[in-house]
């Protein structure tokens, strides 16, 4: 049995599946003329197969903790859903509730995180963190606010910001789960990889900005359709294909990466593309572009003692600048590949890029992560491993910031 449900703008699959508690395997065995690299138009009419109510019917041998983690949720939480049952174990051919999955979207299995994620898991955070403050560091190209989120008191500040590349969407997700992490364990005063959080936050603030290039980043999640305002620019500039999951830049097709100014005139010249593009054109001028002069102004304001920039191709940490780059730079960035197992790189021949104008600019340590590895995006299997290494390098960073 299944309903019928017209698409809208900013649908996909897996934000259509999630809205009606199904997974995109179900959807799509729904829709036989879809595939899972599609994107949804607009008025697009899907056939959605109705889920019943979660429930469990106990079998033989059955326990709390394995029935839980079928699920995905906690045992603690299956327990109370279901009250009037034996706490110790449930009983062969008892039915029970299943209660929903709780948490931030990046735990989801079918991860596709953009901007509507984003948001979503911000507006759950102001009741859950009184101890985190969300502000906005101005707005994209179509009028999106870049928000930002502030989480200790310290005098020493790091700003880490993910999502500057639109089919890098990946790192807000791993950059949200860290300062969910973070919050939690300040929030519990508990420890988190073994360290006092509430403690480091008094040493240090995290100024995180999670995404650089929503529009980026919806238009890889979402494709285009004739109603959006550059839907034939875009199509011209994309080699009239259809599927944007290379798309790099902004939504003026402008790599955001190289818009700083940091000897962006020999960027310019090194680059090929001389006009918008998927990745790679410099754009006009530096600074040209409303995400770009945002984080700079956002920057210069803000007395960072340390930045680090996620992005994900190649598993490295590129640490230096034209020898720009402060004394400690490197040994730190020894430091942080020792607890990631990622490479610590000294790099040549780039221009431009965030990290570069702020070592230029400020003499400080700045850093590009690059997390994954694989074609981009990549593949939602990668985070939990991602997550293992990312975690430990941006809290070595933090605790390095505190010393
Ligand atoms: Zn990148």
């Amino acid at each position: 049995m299944s309903i019928h449900y017209v698409a809208r703008s900013g649908d996909n699959l897996q934000r259509i599946a999630r809205r009606f508690r199904v997974n995109v395997t179900s959807l799509l065995a729904a829709n036989g003329q879809l595939f899972d690299h599609d994107y949804v138009l607009p008025g697009q009419i899907l056939h959605i197969p109705v889920c019943p109510d979660r429930h469990y019917v106990v079998q033989e041998e059955d326990s709390y903790p394995a029935i839980a983690y079928s699920f995905e949720v906690s045992e603690e939480r299956l327990i109370a859903a279901n009250p009037g049952t034996s706490a110790v174990r449930p009983q062969a051919g008892q039915v029970l509730s299943i209660p929903e999955r709780e948490g931030g979207l990046w735990m989801e299995s079918s991860l596709a995180y953009g901007y509507e994620e984003l948001l979503l898991d911000l507006s759950r955070w102001q009741s859950l963190y009184p101890c985190m403050h969300q502000s906005t560091i101005g707005k994209s190209v179509l009028d999106r606010k870049l928000p930002s989120v502030q989480l200790g008191s310290g005098s020493r500040r790091v700003h880490i910001h993910a999502s500057m590349h639109a089919n890098e969407w990946i790192t807000t997700s791993l950059l949200m789960r860290f300062i969910d992490d973070l919050a939690a364990a300040a929030h519990a005063t508990s420890l988190y990889r073994g360290t006092d959080i509430q403690a480091l936050l008094q040493q240090v603030s995290l100024y995180a900005v999670p995404m650089v290039n929503p529009d980026g980043v919806e238009l890889v999640l979402c494709g285009v359709h004739p109603s959006h305002p550059y839907y034939e620019k875009l199509s011209a500039w994309n080699n009239g294909s259809r599927q944007f999951q290379q798309w790099k830049a902004n939504i003026h097709g402008v790599d955001l990466n190289d818009q700083f100014p940091a000897n962006w005139e020999t960027e310019r010249a090194r680059r090929s593309p001389q006009g918008p593009a998927p990745r790679d054109y410099t754009g006009e001028a530096p600074l040209c572009e409303p995400e770009a002069q945002a984080l700079a102004n956002w920057t210069e304001q803000m007395n960072f003692h340390c930045v680090l920039s996620l992005h994900t191709q190649g598993e490295e940490i590129y640490w230096n600048y034209r020898s720009y780059e402060p004394e400690e730079a490197e040994a730190l960035a020894n430091r942080l590949a020792a607890v990631s197992f990622y490479r610590a790189v000294k790099l040549t021949g780039s221009d431009a890029g965030y990290k570069d104008w702020f070592i230029q600019q400020f003499r400080r340590c700045g850093f590009t992560v690059e997390c994954g590895f694989g074609v981009n995006p990549l593949p939602a299997e990668q985070f939990p491993a991602m997550y293992e290494r990312v975690s430990a390098l941006l809290l070595e960073a933090l605790k390095a910031a505190a010393e």
